[in-house]
């Protein structure tokens, strides 16, 4: 049988920076442990503008629909602010999440004990969280019809957005939503409005569906969206997973993700439909973006890139052993006290550099 495949699209900024470490670890091991990969790697974003004049050539887009898994970088820079639209490098990563039809957003929260003092909440709430928040990403108010702003016909005007979800949209993000769950603490909220809204009662009663027919085994329950941005703040550790919908996942993850500090920390997932070898259409990417302001100059922290990796090998490849390694080497050398630039609040305490964090990591896996 041939190894798993990924391909890696480094992109733009401190994409590139940030990817080198973590093919380090893709590296070290295929050298070191029987998880060895088909890594291939391509341009995305600017990258791929300037040398081809699109932010995603169709070749790269068929490699992308072919590999078990996409880890990307980042995308983006003042460099490419003149392009027309069409062609600006966030286009080359919408592409991808619209053609590989991703659905499910994928955000952990995940709060290193190193780090806890960095939350603004009381370091007990935060410590040892984690937590994964499961958006729907291609439907949802963002998208329903009618949309639009229209003339009320009595002189004024009307602005109008419909939130519209069928059974075949909600089932299938609470699928992956379960399916996560068993990889994790077995156990799934579903957030909505199924007080105010009628998608929210169709949301409600589909994921109980799913639930009951094909995930019994997982615990579920079902909250208010409110009502569990309140327990979110209040009380995170109570939550594995929380799926919900795509707007009020847009809030709700933003939300977690400051439960646990800097933005350098923070790994992302997006899913698609289950392949023909069983795993989901996947592209894994850190949630910051390319920081022009760090880029090229070794500053930027590696580690949302490395735990974005880690989820690829928990999520898309079953080896859960390998993502828990990966995660544990990650809390030792932040215990360790290293620390990149991003991650210092104290004085006198000298910064690493990005592939000094790499190499640490390597050497505590
Ligand atoms: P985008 O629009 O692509 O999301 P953005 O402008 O919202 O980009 P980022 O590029 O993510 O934001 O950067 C926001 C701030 O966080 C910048 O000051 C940047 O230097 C910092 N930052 C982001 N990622 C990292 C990282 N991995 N390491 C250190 N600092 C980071
Ligand atoms: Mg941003």
């Amino acid at each position: 049988m041939s190894n798993p495949s990924i391909l890696i699209l480094p992109g733009d900024g401190i994409g590139p920076e940030v990817m080198a470490e973590v093919r380090k670890v893709i590296d070290w091991f295929g050298a070191n442990t029987d998880a060895k990969f088909d890594v291939s790697e391509d341009l995305v974003g600017g990258a791929a503008y300037d040398a081809h004049g699109t932010p995603l050539h169709d070749d790269t887009m068929a490699k992308a629909q072919s590999v078990d898994a996409v880890l990307l970088g980042a995308v983006g820079g003042p460099k490419y602010d003149v392009l027309d639209f069409s062609v600006k490098p966030e286009r080359g990563l919408l592409r991808l999440r619209k053609e590989m039809d991703l659905y499910a957003n994928l955000r952990p929260a995940q709060c290193f004990d190193a780090l806890a003092d960095f939350s603004s909440l009381k370091r007990d709430v935060v410590a040892g969280l984690d937590i994964m928040i499961v958006r729907e990403l291609t439907s949802g108010i963002y998208f329903g019809e009618p949309r639009g702003i229209m003339d009320d016909n009595e002189g004024g005007r009307v602005g109008i957005n419909t939130q519209r979800y069928t059974t075949d949209e909600i089932r299938r993000v609470a699928r992956s939503a379960f399916e996560l769950a068993r990889r994790r603490g077995n156990k799934v909220c579903s957030m909505e409005k199924a007080n105010v809204m009628e998608s929210g009662i169709l949301w409600r009663e589909e994921v109980q569906w799913v639930h009951d027919n094909e995930y019994p085994d997982v615990e579920l329950s079902h909250m208010y969206a409110d009502a569990g941005a309140m327990q979110l703040c209040r009380w995170p550790k109570q939550f594995d997973v929380i799926v919900t919908d795509n707007l009020f996942g847009d809030l709700l993850s933003d939300a977690a993700a400051m439960l646990t500090g800097s933005l350098g920390m923070l790994p992302s997932a997006s899913l698609g439909q289950p392949m023909e070898n069983g795993r989901p259409k996947a592209l894994y990417e850190p949630v910051h973006g390319s920081a022009p302001d760090i880029a090229g100059q070794g500053k930027a922290n590696p580690i949302a890139c490395i735990l974005s990796f880690a989820m690829a090998l928990r999520y898309s490849f079953d080896m859960g052993d390998k993502a828990d390694l990966v995660e544990r080497a990650v809390e030792k050398v932040l215990a360790d006290g290293l620390r990149t630039a991003d991650l210092l609040g104290e004085e006198g305490v000298a910064p690493v550099s990005t592939s000094e964090m790499g190499d640490a990591v390597i050497a505590a896996i």
